[in-house]
């Protein structure tokens, strides 16, 4: 059993991992930096321990120094909630060797899907409809690589398999540099990644960002908890998400959610996971899996009734999944703004104290967030400062409850991106549903000639 799990990791994540693992009687142990001792969960945890200086690399990001914090406190478990240390095998791999239990999936797991080449031939093996492509990675023969693009038709978009945070890419629209193209992606993805090894896909010039959440434990089970649009973005962030996506039939969910469903099983996944998809046209394509949960968690748990950091924890002690797919009955519709303590505008961070806050309320509200009166933003970290999410019996009841939220909550001393999610909120296009990944940027783009005029 989970008696103890420490959390490796901080901000809202830290605290609603804190909040799972109390409800569930856990003790927990909160690791920190220096310039966090002040962060909410750090005063909840039964236990906290400083691990290093400001810098992530020094502290979150230091190995080492967290596997003794679990050893010095007997814990149980490391929970790496998203970011930092999540998504890194050689981390899964470290806490296990050191005896505990690492709530995430197996390493190998980790190492298959962060490799975009084998997660890709992993998915097409298990049915899950992939973006047309080079199967495989590019050679050499500059022939034969023309022969693939013209195959799959251009444009098309090089792509560092071993890439990351949107980096690593090309859109090639001209045969004529196509060599050249995969000469730079090759020499980048060796600089930034230490692997060279580049592939090739369909670049699909308008699509919707849509993920599939899905819940695996280590007897063989796995469910879906249906999807989530994300095509709301900035520079590759993710700004709204909602769930479920607008214009996607119950059919389609099953459809897509079942072939996810029965990846996880090939791959003997285990834990939480979100499969993200391309979307256009009304065909999903495969782009890559996060082996972890994500930030915007909470508008499944809304639409489905499942606790994803619960079940992690139960996946982790052993236990069978407390849902089988056919007790998940999807009803309402939720909505998550990102909070960044940020300028609305130039997007330039703004860490400092916040003076006053106040927290919005009433049906179908839920803030995530870690922030106080008092509490001062550092600024070494991500700008997010937490996730206000909205539920309601349709999108209308969500959006409606979402623009009241945005009007209530109140955060002075810094600035934030609220303004902008009142925007985009109040958005016509935004009412409609389905917008692309490219309308924000287009919107915004828009918005500042507007002005320069
Ligand atoms: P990363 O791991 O760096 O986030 P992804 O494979 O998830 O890389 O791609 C990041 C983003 O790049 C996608 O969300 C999408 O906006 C764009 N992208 C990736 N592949 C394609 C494609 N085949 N066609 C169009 N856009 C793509």
């Amino acid at each position: 059993m989970l008696d103890k799990v420490l959390i490796a990791n901080r901000g809202e994540i830290a605290l609603r991992i804190l909040r799972a693992c109390h409800e569930l009687g856990i003790k927990t142990v909160a690791v920190h930096s220096t310039a966090d001792e002040n962060l909410m969960h750090v005063r909840l945890a039964d236990e906290s321990i400083c691990i290093g200086p400001p810098s992530a690399l020094k502290s979150y990001l230091d190995i080492p120094s967290i596997i003794a914090a679990a050893e010095i406190t007997n814990s149980v478990a490391i929970h790496p909630g998203y970011g930092f240390l999540a998504e890194s095998a050689d981390f899964a791999e470290k806490v296990e060797n050191s005896g505990f239990i690492f709530i995430g999936p197996r390493s190998e797991t980790i190492n298959l899907m962060g490799d975009k080449v084998s997660a890709i031939a992993a998915m097409k093996k298990a049915g899950v409809p992939c973006v047309p492509g080079s199967d495989g990675p590019l050679g050499d023969d500059e022939k034969e690589n023309l022969a693939i693009a013209k195959r799959i038709a251009y444009p098309i978009i090089i792509k560092a398999s071993g890439g990351g945070g949107g980096k690593g890419m090309r859109v090639v629209r001209e045969e004529s540099e196509l060599i050249q193209s995969i000469a730079l992606t090759r020499a980048e993805a060796k600089a930034a990644f230490n692997n060279d090894v580049v592939y090739m896909e369909k670049f699909l010039e308008n699509p919707r960002h849509i993920e599939i959440q899905v819940l695996s434990d280590t007897l063989g089970n796995a469910i879906h908890l249906g999807e989530r649009d994300c095509s709301m973005q900035r520079r590759h962030q993710k700004v709204v998400e909602e769930a479920p996506a607008p214009g996607i039939t119950m059919e389609t969910r099953k459809f897509i959610g079942e072939r996810c469903v029965r990846a996880c099983k090939d791959i003997g996944y285990r834990g939480a996971g979100t499969f993200e998809f391309l979307y256009e046209k009304g065909e999903f394509y495969f782009i890559e899996m996060n082996t972890r949960v994500q930030v915007e968690h909470p508008v499944s748990e809304l639409i489905s009734g499942v606790d994803i950091i619960k079940e992690q924890l139960r996946i982790a002690e052993g236990q069978p999944l407390s849902f089988k797919q056919k007790d998940i009955n999807f009803s309402g519709h939720a909505i998550e703004c990102r909070i960044n303590a940020e300028d609305p505008v130039s997007f330039i961070p703004s860490p400092g104290e916040i003076n006053r806050y106040h927290t919005p309320g009433g049906p179908g509200v839920r803030l995530d967030s870690h922030i106080y009166t008092g509490y001062k933003v550092p600024p070494y970290y991500d700008s997010m400062i937490g996730k206000l999410i909205t539920f309601g019996e349709n999108r209308d009841v969500a959006i409606a409850r979402m623009q009241m939220a945005l009007e209530e909550v109140m955060i002075d001393g810094i600035k934030t991106n609220i303004p902008l999610q009142r925007d985009i909120i109040s958005d016509p296009n935004f009412h409609r549903g389905g917008t692309n990944i490219h309308y924000l940027e287009e919107k915004l783009a828009a918005a500042t000639a507007a002005d320069k005029k």
